[in-house]
């Protein structure tokens, strides 16, 4: 016989404690979303284990009790893995949010999930050292959830992504079995390395219960250069250009669009005289203070070549920060027009006509609605934003986008590209992950989940359905 709703939540209280288990309206629409706003949440609880042995018994309860699970970190994720939306136990790691050690000598941190990405990059700055896995909601979201999407983020271009500093990790099955994956080795050649399958994994084949991250060298007094630029087939020669001149630590866009949001909104001044379509950011280190002459230089090529029209350099680190809110406030001050995102990629020398060819499908395809371009065009990887109008109920804008979407997609797989480059599947790309990876990839994918995951309780219906 099924057990009843209320003998799941006797269960889980059982388990976590009565306070842990919150079940009002509130604390279910907040910890049964993410960033997204097109699934309506409808979890059945939210629980708060402080500790392996308490999500271990969550997770066997889950086995025993057929009901399904959903992992839930700092909940900024953008392609709704982390939505509950049917009837699901949300496990909430916001207890699970100590450091555990940390060596100097291997250079590791030991974190519990619920580490807040920033609280990392601070405990790494106050050792003189360096966690460069950056982006606008690190204030907000986990190391668990960092490691579950595999985030990138404005440094990609330079350190890579969290995957590159993810050198140990304990993991709990969709079986409730704890794993200890690779123990913080650098070197391990004794065959399959499954941290690097549950790395990106978007919580569908078990929980990561604790990571042991790499730390790094602080970069040297970084520069910021911001340029306007006419038209996207510059940026190719520009970043060349740049490569062979500079230590890039960010190679990053925004069109003239995403730029008048931030600046009305946040009431900034205009970075250059006049307004151009688009503009790069481009960040370097300045190694040996060698780096502002050959920065001078780069600038001079590009204005000779005509591939820039104006620019600016930062003076000072408050003008770096500056130069950087104009790229990092635009995800923030769109939000409010509940953007449909498509977060794209392809190989960095395509991108100059892949995004010719999607702007035009979409100029064409939404005449009514705004288009806002930014990314890590660096790494070929290109956010695409349709914004809803006032007027549209956000389920009519949804199945608006989404009717297009196959016709992105399609050019994305004509260019040989991803239809997700960071943000991960979850819900809102699962239908469209052909376009991406193969018949006979899929059924691998499935074959896998079901090995860890064999009732399919661990975020079901996200990203592959088994
Ligand atoms: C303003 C803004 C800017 C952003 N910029 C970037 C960017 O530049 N680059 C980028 O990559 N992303 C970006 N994101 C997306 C988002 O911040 C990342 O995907 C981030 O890694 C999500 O972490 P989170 O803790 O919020 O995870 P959540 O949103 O809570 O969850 C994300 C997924 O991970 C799973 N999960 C969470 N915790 C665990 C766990 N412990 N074990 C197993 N599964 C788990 C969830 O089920 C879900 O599938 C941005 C988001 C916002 C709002």
């Amino acid at each position: 016989m099924a057990t009843s709703h209320s003998e799941i939540i006797q269960i889980l209280e059982a388990t976590v404690g009565k306070e842990w288990v919150k079940t009002n309206p509130d604390d279910l629409e907040t910890y049964g979303r993410d960033w997204t706003k097109f699934f309506p949440p409808d979890p059945l609880a939210a629980v708060f284990p402080k500790n392996i042995d308490e999500v271990i018994a969550i997770v066997k309860n889950a086995n025993n009790y057929d009901f399904s699970v959903v992992p839930s970190g700092g909940r900024t994720g953008l392609s709704g893995g982390a939505v509950a939306t049917k009837g699901e136990v949300v496990i909430a790691f916001d207890r699970m949010n100590k450091i555990l050690d940390y060596s100097a000598s291997d250079r590791q941190v030991v974190c519990e999930p619920g580490v807040i990405t920033q609280q990392l990059q601070q405990f790494a700055e106050e050792r003189h050292l360096h966690y460069p896995v950056d982006f606008a909601s690190s204030g907000s979201s986990q190391i668990g959830g960092n490691v579950a999407t595999n985030a990138g983020g404005i440094k990609v271009i330079r350190y890579g992504m969290t995957r590159d500093w993810v050198q140990g990790m304990k993991v709990i099955t969709g079986n409730g079995e704890l794993l200890n994956l690779n123990r913080g080795l650098i070197k391990n050649a004794t065959g399959y390395d499954l941290r690097h399958l549950f790395i990106g994994s978007e919580g569908t084949l078990g929980l990561i219960v604790e990571v042991t991250i790499e730390l790094t060298n602080p970069p040297i007094e970084p520069c910021v250069m911001l340029l306007g630029i006419d038209s996207m087939s510059r940026t190719i020669p520009i970043l060349e250009a740049a490569k062979a001149a500079l230590d890039l630590t960010a190679f990053e866009f925004f069109s003239e669009k995403a730029l008048q949001h931030v600046i009305e909104e946040k009431n900034l001044k205009r970075p250059l005289e006049s307004p151009n379509n688009y503009y790069t950011l481009i960040e370097f280190e300045n190694f040996k203070n060698t780096a502002i002459d050959k920065a001078m230089e780069f600038f001079e090529f590009c204005l000779t070549e005509e591939l820039i029209a104006d620019g600016t350099m930062s003076q000072s680190t408050t003008q770096a920060k500056e130069i950087w809110r104009l790229r990092e406030d635009i995800s923030e001050t769109i939000s409010k027009f509940i953007p449909y995102k498509n977060d794209i990629s392809v190989k960095v020398s395509l991108i100059p006509k892949f995004i010719e060819a999607v702007d035009n499908l979409v100029t064409q395809a939404y005449p009514d609605f705004e288009i806002v371009w930014f990314g890590h065009i660096g790494d070929g990887n290109v956010h695409l934003n349709i914004l809803k109008p006032e007027a549209t109920p956000p389920t009519e804008f949804y199945e608006k986008c989404s009717k297009v979407s196959p016709k992105i997609f399609k050019i994305v797989e004509d260019f040989e590209g991803s239809i997700s480059a960071e943000h991960g599947v979850g819900l809102l790309k699962k239908e469209f992950l052909s376009f991406s990876r193969s018949a006979e990839e899929i059924s691998y994918l499935k074959e896998i989940k079901k090995i860890f995951d064999p009732k399919n309780i661990m975020n079901p219906g996200k990203l592959i359905d088994i």
